[in-house]
């Protein structure tokens, strides 16, 4: 046995009559493997060559993996049958247990709490294992084989969203996308930009975003719609002058015609671009919910990831949002964090507690390609995945603290530890927006650079989906022809 660390691992998986090589590769990534999929030599490759073949046998094929382990010269080979009609997802799931198998005969494997599953909403499949009258926590267990913790977590949250999502495919939600900030986070793979601190560009952008609510409004009349509820995220929105944050606001409440019931969140993400007359600005326009994203509570993570706010900046910044009356707010924290160890991690979870908020959003570290970091990640020291699980529990407890329960997930390719970021909130303070955005149930409308359209098909997998592109240039001048796309996008489910 080879205790491993990061090995990579040449996958050969051409002649499988599906096309799952994906999937297969994120599997590998999961076990710590990188995979080098379809490479005709291994050189470089330090763990083997895994080899999966398929073959017509009757009605069945015989799914064939073998692994060479390159650096002992031994090989392993499981041989199973997979019938040709098997359901959707079948020949993924069939492969990567086989896959998985033979992998543990070689290597010394990290823990996989969640199993086979390598998808970023695996509540979809908690959901979808549900509809079909099956035991979610059971299923996930036993074919998925997920971690009876994190089963049991997703079947809770599966249960809550039951009761709180409506089933009226007629109720949108509404994200209208801001993808600047006032500075790059170090860790940030997001192709947000910089906010130009120029009135045209503020301006032209508020006149955009008018247009392109125009367009959606019209949407909404045509196929008889209803807004649910509004996210205005990013990037971080408040990073607009006052002004214009004040203009943008009001296109978006008056044009959509908010009324009191409606859910509408704001992502005030930095406490450095928040003031009380923003804050005015919210209330006076009906914004229901503020997230305000502290991450960590280390003043030296703080500087090192180039936020640009001090620890007092938070409690500062939370205290105006109180004072200005809101009564759902949201704080974000990220574990994993360059620099960070189990002591500063537990240390800013246990100053959380001299915060309240209704929400708590906790994200393990995704460290990807597109950020800062990632070429310079050598030059700081990161939490091992070992210790993420034990640092994972001071959000735990620090959620229990304030008597909050989890009630969304999702993961993302490269997390610490292989874990999941997971929403909580106290009981009556959940995002509808989350919940919609992330569990694929509800139609959402993207409004504005870089913001997605998704229509569910109503078979519980496949969506519709248009995307607005990122540069602004290019936003404002193909609108009218993005906006007949996202209509095409809508009209697969409405017309
Ligand atoms: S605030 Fe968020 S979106 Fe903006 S740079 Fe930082 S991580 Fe990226």
């Amino acid at each position: 046995m080879i205790l491993m660390d990061k090995l990579k691992i040449a996958l050969f998986a051409d002649e499988l009559p599906v096309a799952i090589n994906k999937t297969l590769t994120d599997l590998l990534l999961q076990c710590q493997m990188e995979a080098v999929p379809g490479t005709d030599s291994v050189n470089g490759c330090t763990g083997g060559e895994l080899y999966l073949t398929a073959s017509p046998a009757g009605r069945a094929f015989l799914l064939c993996v073998r692994l060479y382990v390159t650096a002992t010269g031994e090989s392993y080979q499981r041989e199973i049958n997979i019938v040709h009609d098997a359901p959707r997802g079948e020949w993924a799931r069939t492969a990567k247990i086989t896959i998985l198998s033979v992998l543990q005969q070689a290597f010394v494997l990290p823990e996989l709490p969640w199993g086979i599953l390598t998808g970023v909403r695996p509540g979809k499949l908690a959901y979808n294992i549900f509809k079909n009258g099956g035991n979610s926590e059971q299923v996930l267990v036993e074919k998925y084989l997920v971690a009876a913790k994190q089963a049991l977590l997703l079947n809770n949250i599966v249960n809550l969203q039951n009761r709180l999502l409506r089933n009226d495919k007629k109720e949108v939600a509404v994200y209208v996308s801001v993808p600047y900030c006032p500075s790059r986070c170090l860790y940030c793979s997001f192709p947000s930009g910089i906010m130009p601190d120029n009135q045209e560009f503020q301006q032209n952008f508020c006149t955009a975003i008018e247009d392109d609510i125009r367009s959606v409004v019209q949407l909404l009349s045509i196929y008889d719609l209803k807004v649910g509820s509004v996210y205005v995220g990013g990037g971080t929105p408040t990073s607009l002058s006052a002004l214009y944050f004040h203009k943008l606001l009001g296109i978006i409440a008056e044009s959509l015609k908010l009324t009191a019931g409606i859910e509408f969140t704001v992502e005030a993400g930095r406490p450095d671009t928040i003031t009380q007359e923003k804050l005015q600005t919210m209330s006076a326009f009906g914004v229901n919910r503020v997230t305000l994203n502290p991450q960590t509570f280390s003043e030296k993570t703080l500087s090192i990831t180039g936020r640009k706010h001090t620890v007092q900046q938070i409690y500062d910044a939370y205290n105006l949002i109180r004072k200005a009356g809101f009564k759902s707010v949201n704080m974000d924290m990220i574990i994993g964090l360059p620099g960070e160890n189990s002591q500063t991690i537990k240390q800013s979870f246990e100053k959380l507690l001299d915060f309240a908020p209704e929400n708590l959003t906790v994200h393990m570290l995704s460290l990807k390609k597109q950020s800062l970091l990632f070429n310079i990640s050598n030059s700081y020291d990161f939490l091992s995945a070992k210790d993420a699980a034990s640092a994972l529990s001071y959000a735990e407890d620090a959620a229990e603290a304030l008597g909050m329960n989890p009630y969304y997930l999702y993961r993302q390719h490269y997390m610490l530890g292989n874990h999941a970021n997971i929403g909580y909130s106290l009981p009556g303070h959940e995002c509808l927006y989350n919940m919609q955005m992330m569990e694929e149930r509800h139609t959402v409308i993207g409004i504005g650079p870089l913001s997605a359209t998704k229509v569910p098909l109503g078979d519980g997998h496949s969506l519709c989906k248009f995307h607005m592109p990122g540069n602004f240039a290019d936003y404002r001048q193909k609108a009218n022809s993005l906006f007949v796309k996202r209509q095409k996008a809508l009209a697969f489910l409405y017309e």
